[in-house]
């Protein structure tokens, strides 16, 4: 057995395998960016290597870097993880030709299956199904239209090099063919420095559907059954689950038998997962699922498969890349309960899903819902930063029950209960989906979330008897503890009977929620809270202290303040424009004294690799300009201060 692992990764992946490593007894190395000085994976791994600068391409993705850390450290043997270079077969071949151990598949396999066109060139030799299209080496404009047509439409073009959701057109018309193509090839030969394209048939009411894999030196590969990962949003996965709704045992046998089949067919040793895509119009029928692609390395989401089959995929990967054979035999392995993974994403569904970044004041993750557990797999806790450099996912959350309700319930109250402040998060929108009825139907495509996109991303809307209970807090908050945080639930506490407000003792409170103005209306003979406060009848609650209380309903953080009247009756925040993000500034067009229109561009930031320009929200007046063409800003900095000139 390996004695001593560098894992060359970071976040949530990274934490998962020092943990199976330090069980199993085994020294753990790891590496890590400026960015990620302080990062759980550094605190928890038993050495630590500096490799470098925060961007991934100068640290994570230098694989000279990685393997003189391993050398320096006597480190064994190098786990890849996920992402980075865990599908860079040169960076494999070095791992081995350094005499490490390299924990993942041979060289070839990798090569075999990273190119989508030879990919399934070899699956179609080895009998495994593939979807209908062209794979040819004629890339000329009219053969690939013509062979799009007899395809026939709606057909997807793929960059043969392409991976993590790019370099792909759906195509309705055959005008619009040749656009799609030229867009297609360019981001292609920009993201992959390959422009070679297939055409593939474009599947309507398509599932994404997955069998885990695995393959010893010795010659066994066995399948640990399938993953349904149709929840995507931009090709990228957000809830996974096993096993698939709707699979019936024949399908399953047929499926797993065809992955098996693949992975033999590139002699495969290791953990990997064989992508099909089916036709679920009708229901999952064998005939109607077909090889995408294969992924040569462990996936973000395999929890939910070790939590139905009680295997340790992370150990098997250790022992296997020692030489030893699988710990099971294919009749061992079975189906147990059901599990769902979410993607807890640090993001804005509300706001065009833009990446939050920023230091985690607050963070609980649940590891119990309803008496049940929950596993919670994550690279941060609280008072850590989410830095623009890497993936937003702040954690995995994973349930299991007996069967798929029970588990689908766990992972709503599970997102319910994760409470993150100021970073914002996808847990309400999580709550949502598992709240839909198609979804809790098992009936979804990879199409669900565009298709509900409105409903699911709708800004969140505190509850009245939410506000009521922030209104009160306020009252309380002359004793409170100033930094402490209140949760509700609307799923749990859906029987809760409201305030009933009594028009003689009804006052208003005037706060802030989220920055924006409310009134409650409150109902003071309800309040005991047991003080000599006295309101001055229909008045409002002015001489509160002035304290921010902080609410979770639904997953979705609601921030309560008093608010402070200010003389022209507008809201002291309206004119204050802040930064929304950390960034960059690119460009500053106005200074103080000017007069601008409403709409009027002032200030562009850029920030995760877009700009974002920043306007007047009113006709008026610049008061203050606190923004520097070039100078970096936090999050909710003041840049520009604009008055009504009134
Ligand atoms: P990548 O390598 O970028 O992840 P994949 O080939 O795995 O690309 O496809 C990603 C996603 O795109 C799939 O999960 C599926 O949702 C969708 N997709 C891929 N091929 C098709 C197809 N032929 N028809 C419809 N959707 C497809």
């Amino acid at each position: 057995m390996i004695q001593s692992l560098l894992i060359a990764n970071r976040g949530e992946i990274a934490c998962r395998i020092i943990r199976t490593a330090r069980a199993m007894g085994i020294r753990t190395v790891a590496v890590y960016s400026d960015a990620d000085a302080h990062a759980l994976h550094v605190r928890q791994a038993d050495e630590a290597v500096h490799i470098g600068p925060s961007p991934a391409r100068e640290s994570y993705l230098v694989g000279e870097k990685i393997i003189a850390a391993a050398k320096a450290t006597g480190a064994a043997a190098i786990h890849p993880g996920y992402g980075f270079l865990s599908e860079n077969a040169d960076f494999a071949q070095a791992v081995i030709d350094a005499g490490l151990v390299w924990v993942g598949p041979k060289p070839d396999s990798i090569r075999a299956m990273g190119l989508k066109d030879a990919a399934k060139e070899r699956m179609i030799a080895a009998g495994v199904p593939v979807t209908p299209g062209y794979l040819g080496a004629d890339q000329s404009p009219d053969r690939l239209a013509e062979e799009a047509a007899k395809v026939g439409y709606p057909v997807l073009i793929k960059a043969v090099a392409g991976g993590g959701g790019k370099g792909m057109r759906r195509v309705d018309n055959p005008a619009d063919f040749a656009d799609a193509l030229l867009s297609c090839q360019r981001e292609a030969a920009s993201s992959f420095g390959n422009a070679q394209v297939l055409i593939e048939k474009y599947i309507l009411s398509p599932r994404h559907i997955e069998v885990q894999v695995f393959g010893d030196t010795h010659g066994t590969v066995v399948h640990l059954f399938e993953r349904d990962c149709s929840l995507q949003r931009r090709h990228q996965k957000v809830i996974e689950e096993a096993p698939a709704p709707g699979m019936d045992p024949e399908t399953r046998e047929a499926i797993c038998a065809a992955a098996v089949r693949a992975a033999r067919a590139v002699d495969y040793v290791g953990a990997g997962t064989i992508e099909f895509i089916a036709d679920a119009s009708e229901g999952l029928r064998a005939d109607r699922i077909w090889f995408m692609e294969m992924n040569t390395r462990l996936q973000v989401e395999h929890p939910v498969t070790e939590e139905i089959t009680g295997v340790d995929l992370v150990e098997w990967q250790l022992r296997v890349a020692s030489g030893e054979a699988l710990p099971k035999r294919q009749d061992e392995l079975s189906i147990n309960g059901w599990a769902m993974e979410a993607r807890l994403y640090a993001e804005d569904p509300a706001n065009g899903f833009l990446p939050s970044v920023g230091r985690l004041d607050l963070l609980n993750l649940p590891d119990h819902v309803s008496g049940c557990s929950v596993r919670v797999e994550t690279g941060v806790q609280e008072k850590d930063e989410i830095s623009s450099f890497y993936d937003p996912m702040i954690a995995k959350l994973i349930t299991r029950g007996p069967d798929r309700i029970s588990a689908l319930e766990l992972l709503a109250d599970a997102c319910e209960w994760v409470s993150c402040y100021p970073v914002k998060t996808n847990a309400w929108f999580i709550v949502r989906i598992c709240d839909d009825e198609d979804f809790a139907a098992g009936r979804v495509t990879t199409a669900f979330i565009d298709q509900n996109a409105r409903v699911l991303t709708a800004t969140p809307v505190a509850s009245s008897l939410l506000r009521q209970e922030a209104a009160q807090q306020f009252i309380q908050s002359r004793w409170a503890n100033p930094t402490e945080y209140h949760h509700r639930s609307l799923r749990t506490d859906r029987g809760l009977s409201g305030f009933r407000l009594n028009a003689d003792h009804n006052f208003r409170v005037n706060l802030l929620e989220n920055g924006k103005p409310i009134s409650v209306d409150f109902d003071i003979a309800l309040y005991d809270g047991g003080t000599n406060w006295e309101p001055s009848k229909g008045g409002s609650f002015d001489e509160i202290d002035a304290r921010e209380v902080l609410y979770v309903e639904g997953g979705a953080p609601f921030d309560y303040r008093l608010e402070r009247r200010v003389a022209t009756g507008a809201s002291a925040a309206d004119g204050a424009i802040l930064s929304p993000m950390p960034g960059r500034i690119i460009a500053v067009e106005v200074a103080a004294g000017d007069t601008v229109t409403k709409g009027q561009k002032l200030v562009t930031l850029e920030a995760m690799k877009m700009e974002h320009s920043l306007t007047a929200p009113f006709d008026g007046t610049i008061a203050e300009v606190n923004a520097e063409i070039g100078g970096q800003v936090q999050e909710g900095v003041v840049l520009v201060r604009l008055d009504t000139g009134a």
